[in-house]
């Protein structure tokens, strides 16, 4: 039984956060509520949403919240999991990070976490750049987007953590979009009934570091799947799914143009048609490899 959006509504974001109008990690977290109910611990690495959330004791967030620092939220969460292990508590424990803690600052306790196949849920929210700091570059930076560092847009292709995160053999890999919040929820409900480590990237288009209309980010982040650039797909305990909304992907022919997705956004203002062929060489070799995998 399909369900509407509004029988989901939990109370995982309270009114008077401090988020940007428009802020995809806001409609990310309301999804969050929605799939795993109230019996969250949520530990927080540091980001919009240490700020978004408010100042205690009148947080926003209808969770019991962790903040911690960049490097330490992984390790934090293996802590967290064996303390309630303790006291036989069944508390589903979330890291939530942005791509900054993740593929740069957060990564070396994220891979020994998931080594070490820890049993909490990571949600990488993943804005392509230090958002909170000034909108700085990180690892998941795109090829060709203009930072507050990388003013002539960026050299280097994005880190992909997709395949990194598959190489540690862990139970659940998972990409997912706010543009598609039955898909997230799908998921994240998926996730949270497999025991180990399970990771969740999460595209957030954001309006202020992207340079597109606040009024425009679920649009964007649903052309990011429509273009191939972000794919929708779940490796779970080995099996590997493309969810319908990027199915159209994997062959070259039924790909919708990646100009669709770029020109809404001013942060590719400087691309070049070098760095579009670059881009576009990064969406071709996305979903060989994920083709590969399917094999
Ligand atoms: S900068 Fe982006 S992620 Fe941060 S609060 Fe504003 S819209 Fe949300």
């Amino acid at each position: 039984m399909s369900l509407a959006l509004r029988d989901l509504r939990s109370k995982s974001l309270l009114p008077g956060t401090s988020a940007c109008p428009g802020c995809p990690e806001n409609m990310a977290m309301r999804m969050v509520g929605m799939a795993l109910g109230n019996d969250v611990v949520m530990v927080v690495v540091a980001g919009c949403s240490s700020v978004i959330q408010g100042i205690g004791p009148k947080n926003a967030y209808g969770y019991p919240v962790l903040n911690i620092a960049f490097a330490a939220g992984s390790a934090a969460a293996s802590g967290m999991w064996r303390a309630l292990r303790q006291r036989n508590k069944d508390t589903t424990v979330v890291v939530w990070a942005g791509d900054g803690g993740t593929a740069d600052i957060g990564f070396a306790s994220l891979s020994g976490a998931a080594e070490r196949n820890e049993n909490f849920i990571y949600l990488c929210v993943d804005n392509e750049a230090y958002m909170n700091s000034g909108g700085q570059r990180s690892g998941s930076t795109p090829h060709g987007a203009v930072t507050s560092t990388t003013p002539e847009g960026k050299k280097e292709n994005k880190k992909e953590l997709l395949f990194l995160m598959l190489d540690h053999h862990i139970p659940y890999v998972a990409t997912a979009s706010v543009g598609y919040p039955h898909d997230l929820i799908d998921k994240l409900r998926r996730a949270k009934n497999i025991e180990g480590f399970r990771y969740i990237q999460v595209l957030t288009p954001d309006p202020y570091g992207w340079l597109f209309d606040p009024s425009r980010t679920a649009e964007v982040a649903k052309l990011a799947v429509q273009t191939c650039y972000w794919p929708l797909i779940e490796v779970s305990h080995d099996k590997v799914t493309v969810s319908n909304e990027s199915l159209h992907c994997l062959k070259k022919e039924t790909r919708r143009p990646l100009r669709d997705f770029t020109s809404l956004q001013g942060r590719y203002k400087r691309l070049s048609e070098q760095d579009f062929q670059e881009l576009e060489k990064y969406v071709d070799y996305l979903w060989d490899r994920i083709s590969k995998l399917m094999d």
